[in-house]
């Protein structure tokens, strides 16, 4: 039976717990609404010792299903002020599921700077103050050489340690390089506990126990050829999720300028097929198709180099890009890249600070494309520069500070990239999800067989897409792959024949939705109870009035159809 792990730092104390029954098919975000709803008030300061900092496996981590070992971490945000899981790939979901542990609780703050190395025989707190104040990069260095090849780290950079509500998670993939779940603040969660790190390390323990392994064998033979063999994840693996930059484009849903326009008339030199092209022409060492955790099948993943071949940065990823990028007026890759090097190694989300540095923009702090700029303000972050200070603090409170009106964020949290006003869909998504603005919650693209600027039935896909990902965030699926599985019904029958093998149990699509269904009713509990109401659920206000060129179109979705997504919640 998995279990859950308590470790209180003010008093050292652990404490292993069987995982309830009723909570056996949640783990990821999941699990994390189950634990903030039994233990955490909706009302605690999200920075002090009543939050909870939760670490959790999905239920497929550490089995052979392919691209099920996403790492979900989770409190209340400092951001939000709300419920908030965020996930990112790396080994360290794998490894907790080989320790027989579904998730880790952490509670209280230690008196000074931790690390937790956690093992079969348990967890052990080790003081950190020699660690504290390093970079990403540093720390997984010298964490490495200290502990080993076998183990992933899990861990807060020096902008989490100071507590701005950008910070990120840090999570290592299986070449040591760093993976951010970036969203919602989560490493100002880390640094309010003083948790500088956790160093999961599984060598001597045992693999995953699965009920039934020959159901199980039989499904993920199907998935893993269905997922590798699927068109959009042949595009991924050529030109990684920067390849997203042309179809946004194309679609007109590229958000640029700060969300005043669809297009980016530069998207070819901060796209995918840009990266492609170097990696074959003039970069030695640039890498398409890595891999950012164990059994992943599709490999979207890129190492990006500069001319001599040296590496800049890993994962630059598509809403990276495009919200530091077009979003910004920058394109320039090289730039971009360094940029994103210097966001996971301050431990920031690459998101609410491109975000942030468009608002600051538009309010003429910088000009328009000034790359050296937006690399500056962010560098500044930790020497306490005033402006930096200001857009560690997100996308809203540079905004209100900076007297912008037009902020794009919906309950405190930047916007993705995705134009919710091309694609309605994702905009109810943004408006209504109780996590905030977040395209993996709920992206409705085109090639859904519906018509993604028309304001009719958006509210209903939404739902459904919401319930889907919820259920893939709880079973730590990889977005990428789960597109893939929702465009196939035979691919979605797979999948639950391998959380049924998994669980012991007949699971079928229906109770995958209704998976999800539990999780987002959840979630939405919490949130009302923190006090958000249903005028919490809409996209700021520019949206449904400024046209987005050169679609023509703005957020028409009616706000009784907002209003219903979660009223049976
Ligand atoms: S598909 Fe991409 S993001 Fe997903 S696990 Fe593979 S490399 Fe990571």
């Amino acid at each position: 039976m998995a279990k859950l792990l308590n470790v209180d730092l003010a008093s050292g104390a652990a404490v292993y717990e069987d995982l309830k029954a009723e909570w056996s098919d949640l783990g990821g975000r999941g699990l994390i609404g189950a634990l903030m709803t039994e233990r955490v008030d909706p009302m605690v300061d999200p920075l002090g010792p009543d939050n909870l900092f939760i670490v959790a496996a999905g239920v497929l981590a550490g089995t052979a299903v392919p691209n099920g070992g996403r790492l979900s971490v989770g409190a209340k945000s400092p951001l939000t002020k709300g419920i908030k899981e965020a996930n990112a790939g790396g080994v360290a979901a794998r490894k907790l599921a080989r320790l027989g542990l579904r998730g880790l609780a952490v509670s209280g703050q230690a008196a000074e700077p931790m690390v937790m190395y956690l093992n079969a025989d348990g967890a052990t707190l080790k003081p950190a103050g020699d660690l504290w104040g390093l970079g990403t990069y540093d720390l997984i260095g010298k964490l490495r050489a200290e502990y080993g090849d076998g183990v992933g780290i899990v861990s807060c950079g020096p902008v989490g340690e100071l507590m701005y509500p950008n910070a990120a998670v840090v999570s290592t993939t299986p070449d040591f390089l760093p993976r951010t779940a970036s969203r919602g603040g989560l490493g100002a969660v880390m640094g309010s506990k003083k948790l500088k790190a956790i160093v999961i390390d599984d060598a001597g323990a045992n693999e995953v126990a699965v009920a039934n392994p020959a159901q199980l064998r039989s499904a993920v033979t199907v998935l893993t050829n269905g997922i590798r063999t699927d068109q959009i994840m042949h595009y991924l693996r050529d030109s990684g999720t920067a390849m997203l930059v042309t179809l946004a484009d194309m679609l007109e849903c590229l958000a640029t300028k700060n969300y005043s326009q669809g297009r980016f008339d530069d998207n070819y030199e901060i796209s995918g097929e840009k990266m492609a092209w170097l990696a074959k022409t003039e970069r030695p060492n640039m890498v398409m198709k890595h891999h950012c955790m164990p059994g992943c099948v599709v490999y979207c993943s890129t190492i990006f180099t500069d001319a001599e071949g040296n590496y800049v940065t890993s994962g630059i990823e598509f809403e990276s890009l495009a919200l530091l990028g077009s979003n910004c007026m920058i394109n320039d890759i090289d730039m971009l890249a360094k940029i994103d090097h210097l966001c996971d190694d301050l431990g920031i989300d690459t998101m609410e600070t491109g975000g942030a540095i468009g608002v600051a923009m538009e309010a003429g702090v910088l000009a328009w494309g000034d790359a050296q700029g937006a690399y500056d303000l962010i560098k500044g972050i930790p020497e306490g520069n005033e402006n930096s200070k200001l857009i560690a603090q997100g996308v809203v409170a540079t905004g209100n500070a900076l007297g912008v009106e037009r902020i794009p964020a919906v309950k405190g949290q930047g916007m993705a990239a995705w134009e919710p006003r091309v694609l309605k869909g994702t905009g109810v998504t943004y408006a209504t999800s109780p996590q905030g603005a977040d395209h993996t919650d709920g992206n409705a693209l085109p090639g859904m067989n519906y018509d993604a600027s028309s304001p009719e039935g958006q509210a209903d896909l939404s739902k459904r897409l919401q319930k889907y990902f919820a259920a893939m965030d709880t079973i730590g699926m990889c977005q990428f792959p789960a597109l893939a599985i929702d465009s196939k019904t035979m691919l979605k029958k797979k999948l639950v024949q391998a959380i049924g093998a998994v669980l012991g149990k007949s699971f079928t699509v229906d109770d995958l939705y209704e998976l999800g269904w539990r999780v987002l009713k959840m979630e939405v509990a919490f949130n009302r109870a923190a006090g958000f109401t249903t005028e919490d659920d809409r996209l700021p206000e520019f949206f449904t009035k400024e046209v987005c060129e050169p679609s023509g179109h703005v957020f028409d979705v009616p706000t009784a159809d907002l209003d219903g997504v979660f009223a049976d919640a």
